[in-house]
């Protein structure tokens, strides 16, 4: 509960208030809005920081991926990779709370903080009239987890969600309560065979229906495991060293905040942030580690990043980009 702060506007759904929602998603804001399953914290899939804005407003101690909201599969086909299984499901599935975990197409537009800086993206496209306008609208892909803090029970009502933000929320788009009340089924589809990752939603059966045989539980064999136990995935080629305050012979520095000469005599210097902003480092940091790791540097070592608010993902995510 935040009671420090206003809670959101909540606006009753209409094509007015989508409109206003889908402006607010192309300036980078966050939205709230309904889908079948739950409350969705939405953001423009595509803009870094307000992928970063929504691990800011649920307090979430670690990147964990999130889902990416599309209007169809055509739309899913630009950011991910369709194979047959995935068209199948498609057909059957969507709309519905049914989420694909599929490879990220290269060079897509999609934000590296929404895949957590794994090669995979999960889609979906919801079955909900609202949802589905609000992406028409924006023309963008929405990424959503649930419109809840860190920790807290997911949103199936407005008034759920006004209880849990304050003005880093720009409106709640409301419709009522949601039909399902629960998660999507997540299946990943990136490994020898389909995987169910989260149970939700979609009941097993109509999965089997359609893929056959679905492997579930953690670490099966030739199946990524959860996502949060993807250690190697997030571990660049580079070898990172964290907290360093010091640089080595050929080491490229990954500075955060004001630079104190910290990265002087490094091959290549870039920084998190340099104003000590958690969040604008946050929306920085996939994009450059894949930077300096493709630069081909004897090492990269990373300034120390307090360990507050977002600080905490950032150095979950750093802890284990450094395991060798
Ligand atoms: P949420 O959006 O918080 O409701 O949850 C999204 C779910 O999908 C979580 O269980 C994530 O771990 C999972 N997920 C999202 N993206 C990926 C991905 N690229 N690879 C594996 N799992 C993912
Ligand atoms: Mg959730």
């Amino acid at each position: 509960m935040n009671l420090s702060r206003a809670a959101p506007r909540t606006i009753q759904a209409s094509p007015a208030s989508i409109a206003a929602a889908a402006a607010c998603l192309q300036a980078g804001r966050l939205v709230a809005f309904p889908t079948e399953t739950v409350y969705g914290l939405g953001a423009d899939a595509t803009n870094d920081a307000a992928v970063a804005a929504i691990y800011a407003a649920k307090d979430r101690p670690r990147f964990n991926p999130l889902i990416v909201h599309v209007a169809s599969l055509e739309h899913a086909a630009r950011y991910a990779v369709v194979n047959a299984q995935a068209a199948d499901l498609a057909a059957s599935f969507w709309p519905g709370p049914l989420t694909m975990v599929l490879p990220r197409l290269e060079g897509c537009a999609l934000s590296r903080l929404v895949s957590g800086g794994l090669p995979s993206v999960a889609v979906r496209v919801p079955a909900h009239d609202t949802a589905l306008r609000l992406i028409q609208a924006s023309g963008l892909p929405i990424a959503a987890p649930s419109a809840n803090r860190s920790g807290r029970l997911s949103p199936t009502k407005p008034a759920h969600v006004a209880a849990e933000f304050g003005e880093e929320v720009a409106m709640i788009l409301a419709a009522g309560r949601c039909e399902i009340g629960l998660e999507s089924t997540v299946v990943d589809l990136t490994g020898e065979r389909p995987h169910i990752l989260r149970h939700g939603g979609l009941d097993r059966d109509a999965l089997r229906a359609i893929l056959g045989e679905v492997a579930e539980g953690a670490g099966h064999e030739g199946a990524p495991r959860s996502p949060g136990m993807l250690d190697k995935h997030y571990a660049p080629v580079t070898t990172l060293r964290i907290n360093a305050t010091t640089i080595e012979a050929e080491e490229a520095f990954l500075g955060f905040g004001p630079d104190i000469g910290l990265g002087l005599g490094a091959a290549a210097r870039m920084n998190l942030s340099a104003d000590g902003d958690l969040t604008e480092a946050a929306a920085n940091l996939f994009a450059m580690l894949h930077q300096l790791d493709a630069e081909g540097h004897a090492g990269i070592a990373v300034a120390p990043v307090p360990d507050i608010g977002l600080g905490l993902a950032i150095n979950d995510r750093l802890r284990r980009a450094a395991i060798r």
